[in-house]
């Protein structure tokens, strides 16, 4: 079950703030017909009567090094990108937690697809949005049928429209398969990440996760995870994670910026958190992060940007 989301009044779009009702591209465009777009997801809080956003300049350099990977020519400075976030949320004044979606998108109505010559333009939309999975009991995933691309085929450390078929594929069929979502193994079967979130599991005390090199994208949630466990001096190795050793595992959550901390009570239908309850580890993540954005931990200053 994925958490109702409310599309907030005002977008950033051909370079002013306009109504979202206006904010409109052409069916036409190679972004629509070939999913040539690069994009960004980031948390906002709401809380006491503010508005906090988590991480914003990390979600920049992970956009702009996006837009690199795939040879396009757009760019939008920090200062800039800082300025219509702010704008943005002043318009929008939201009363809820929300997500905020920067995007660049390939304008040109020529067949064909391709980068060289395209000019991208770059937009901002907002969204209401609580939890994204309705997880109390824990997630039941599935692995996929469908393998997660390499880097070889598409760049895996963008977020490239294009490279979402793959996610819609495996999501879709985890759905019709009664699951909550998927989990996704390269061609060699290890284990990469579920379709929009990181993952990590416990095998005998010890927490693991995959590779960097994996054809994961690299989540900001889950760098967020390890700064907060080597401060807390607890470690963590990332290592080749094959089917069974999830299966084996102790303890198994996601994390991403939508998703935030959930964790997986199955893997087809092995039960791994039999009492239906977070383990250890993803309860301490859990309150790490509570205190993170009550401004209590030492990263609070560090990764929230406060607007009034
Ligand atoms: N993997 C994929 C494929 C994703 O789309 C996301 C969501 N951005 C993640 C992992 C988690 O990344 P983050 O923590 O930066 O949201």
């Amino acid at each position: 079950m994925v958490a109702q989301q409310e599309i907030l009044p005002y977008a950033y779009f051909e370079n002013k703030i306009v109504p979202f009702s206006q904010a409109n591209i052409s069916i036409a465009s190679q972004s629509v017909q070939y999913g040539l777009t690069c994009f960004g997801g980031i948390r906002g809080y709401h809380r006491e009567g503010k508005n906090k956003v988590f991480r914003l300049h990390d979600h920049y350099l992970r956009l702009k090094e996006g837009i690199h990977c795939l040879g396009i020519e757009a760019p939008c400075l920090w200062e800039e990108f800082q300025g219509i976030v702010r704008e943005l949320i002043e318009c929008n004044a939201p009363k809820a937690d929300f997500y905020i979606r920067p995007f660049f998108h390939a304008g040109s109505l020529a067949l064909g697809p391709r980068f060289l010559g395209m000019p991208f333009h770059f937009s901002v939309y907002m969204m209401t949005l609580g939890s994204y999975f309705e997880h109390a009991k824990g997630l039941r995933l599935k692995t996929s049928s469908w393998r997660k691309f390499s880097d070889a085929a598409l760049p895996t450390k963008s977020k490239a429209g294009g490279c979402y078929l793959n996610t819609a594929l495996a999501k879709s069929e985890a759905m019709l398969d009664g699951y909550d979502d998927a989990l996704m193994m390269d061609e060699q079967g290890s284990i990469v990440e579920a379709t929009v979130a990181n993952i990590f599991l416990s095998r005998r005390g010890k927490l693991l996760m995959p590779e960097t090199g994996s054809s994961m994208l690299e989540g900001i949630t889950r760098r967020t995870v390890i700064e907060i466990l080597q401060e807390a001096s607890i470690p963590i190795q990332a290592a080749k994670i094959d089917r069974s050793m999830v299966y084996a595992a102790e303890e198994l959550f996601l994390t991403g910026t939508a998703v935030q901390l959930a964790f997986v009570h199955s893997v087809d239908g092995r039960v791994i958190a039999a009492d239906q309850k977070p383990g250890p580890f993803c309860t301490l993540l859990t309150q790490k992060f509570d205190e993170i954005l009550r401004g209590s931990h030492p990263f609070s200053s560090q990764w929230l940007t406060e607007y009034p």
